[in-house]
């Protein structure tokens, strides 16, 4: 075996916003690094384009990463067709994907397939929506991972163990039906427990 990870496998860390998804995910690709392990981090790109950018925590420590459009593009970049990651891909011995709930179900296939390839797959993302609903590919991801962290964050209202984001807009908790994307309205969000998260009826 070259490495305890030769066999390849899925850890999956969740929480809600500012629950330390980020710094979690920057502390195991950094070890990796420091392990002279071969790494690529991907987050989604807020565009159409693929670009050099960082993954970066609340706290303000950071890794390098890959932008990407969609899951098509990570496959891309790990066949070595883009121009920011030239790795084949059994040249690569650890996946790092920030943000994994923006992603589409292709993300499934995709991560297991690294896995059988002998990837260690690091994802980190909201396992719930706003709405306390499950968020995207990430329950299913769940399901499959071999190691599975639920991270907390901090109740902005009174300060126990927060598992949920709370959505604000103008201050005021969002509605379950308010649409995902709201122009020119000012938007917030902060974590909160079960008590004081308030989907506003
Ligand atoms: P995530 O990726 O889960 O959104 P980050 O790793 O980016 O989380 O940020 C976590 C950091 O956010 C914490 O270490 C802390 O410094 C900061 N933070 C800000 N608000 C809170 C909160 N309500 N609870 C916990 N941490 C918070």
């Amino acid at each position: 075996l070259k490495s305890p990870y030769a066999g390849g496998h899925l850890e999956v860390i969740v929480g809600p916003m500012f629950s330390g998804k980020s710094e979690e995910l920057i502390r195991r690709v950094t070890r990796a690094v420091i392990a002279r392990q071969r790494v690529a981090v991907f987050k989604p790109a807020l565009d159409d384009r693929y670009h050099a950018t960082q993954v970066a925590s609340h706290a303000g420590r950071s890794i390098e990463a890959v932008a990407v459009p969609d899951v098509q593009a990570i496959r891309a970049q790990l066949s070595g067709e883009g121009q920011l990651l030239s790795a084949e891909p059994e040249g690569v011995d650890v996946v790092g994907i920030d943000e994994a709930q923006f992603f589409g179900p292709q993300l499934i296939p995709l991560v297991l397939e690294l896995a059988e390839r002998g990837v260690r797959v690091i994802l980190a993302g909201l396992d719930m929506d706003f709405r306390a609903e499950p968020f995207g590919p990430v329950p299913e991801l769940l399901a499959r991972a071999e190691s599975v962290e639920k991270l907390t964050a901090i109740c902005t209202v009174c300060g126990a163990p927060a598992t949920r984001s709370q959505r604000l807009i103008a201050g005021q908790p969002a509605r379950f039906d308010d649409p995902v994307v709201l122009v020119g309205a000012q938007e917030s969000y902060e974590a909160r427990c079960r008590i004081h998260h308030d989907i506003g009826v």
